[in-house]
This record gives structure tokens, sequence and C-alpha cells, in this order.
């Protein structure tokens, strides 16, 4: 039996199964990954969604499974980066343009069909948010990040617009 290196707690007990990742200086970091509802599943904390290694030392009441991760940001922002490329010159040049005014709005069909359909969609879904497009609205979500994830799925990486359904 081996000590978690998230939790602390004893791995591999009962109803808990474990599973480890590597540290950067090569040694093993064992984690527990029970399928006791009542446990902090940690290998999926530490490995999908990136809490930093250790969080959850000293820390009782522990939670339950994966709620409440502390996501390290950073690591989700370099594997986005890792999946889909670092930007190019050209991407970055194209950003300023955009930003200081001299590039056309790339995503101005999208915006001005959202405009049209926000009297609707404020009554139908205020709160939510939105996916479009061209002017074609694709589906409505409870978050943002949920909304982003489809759009990458669906489209690629190209641009897509991602808005919260809220009066101006
Ligand atoms: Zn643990």
């Amino acid at each position: 039996m081996s000590e978690c290196a998230h939790c602390g707690q004893v791995c591999g007990d009962y109803a808990g199964g474990w599973s480890s990742v590597t540290r950067p200086d090569g040694s093993m970091a064992p984690l527990c990954h029970p399928n006791d509802p009542e446990r902090p599943d940690c290998y999926r904390r530490v490995t999908v969604y990136h809490e930093p290694l250790g969080t959850l030392l000293g820390v009782r009441p522990l939670p339950a499974g994966v709620t409440g991760c502390k996501a390290d940001l950073s690591a989700l922002v370099k594997d986005l980066i890792a999946e889909l490329g670092e930007p190019s010159d050209e991407d970055n040049e194209w950003a300023d343009r955009v930003l200081d005014g001299t590039e056309p709005h790339v995503l101005q069909a999208e915006l001005d069909a959202f405009t049209s359909a926000l009297p609707n969609l404020l009554i139908l879904a205020e709160g939510k948010w939105v996916l479009m497009k061209g002017d074609r609205l694709i589906n409505v979500f409870d978050g943002e990040m949920e909304a982003i994830a489809e759009g990458y799925k669906v489209f690629g990486n190209v641009p897509f617009l991602v808005k919260k359904i809220e009066a101006k």
C-alpha cells in the first residue's frame, strides 16, 4: 500500500484503486483513483483537471470525486498551445490589427446575427452562452468553456463566436 501523493490517504484500501504519475525528477507519485464516490479522485484531479500535485495534503474534510478542483490554468493553456501550435508572427500581427481597429472584424457576420437574435435569446436563454458560426446559431450552452470546446470540436481551429446572452 502507498500513500497518495495528492491527498495523503492510503491508496488501494477498501473501494480505493490507485494509479500514479511520474514526477519531473522521474520518481513515481502514487495517486488514489477510487470507485468510492465519497473519496477524492486524485488521479483525475491531477491528470485531467491539472490540480497541482499535493494540493489536498492536510486539507480536511477531503472533497469527493473531482469537485472543487483548483485547476492550474497555465497548464491548461500549455496543453491548448501544444495541441494548436504557437501563434505565428503573422497571427500576432493580425491580432494587433484587430485590437487597434485597422482589421475588419473577422466575426462581423456572427455579431450581426447575434444582435438580431438577441431579443428572442434573452427570452429563451438569458445568462447562457451561444456558439455561432456565420449567421447560424449552432447551440446554447450553460457555460462558456462548454461552448468553446464544442466550437473547436465541430469547426476546428478557426474563428467562431461564443457570447453570453445578456442585455446590453
Ligand atoms: Zn488521494
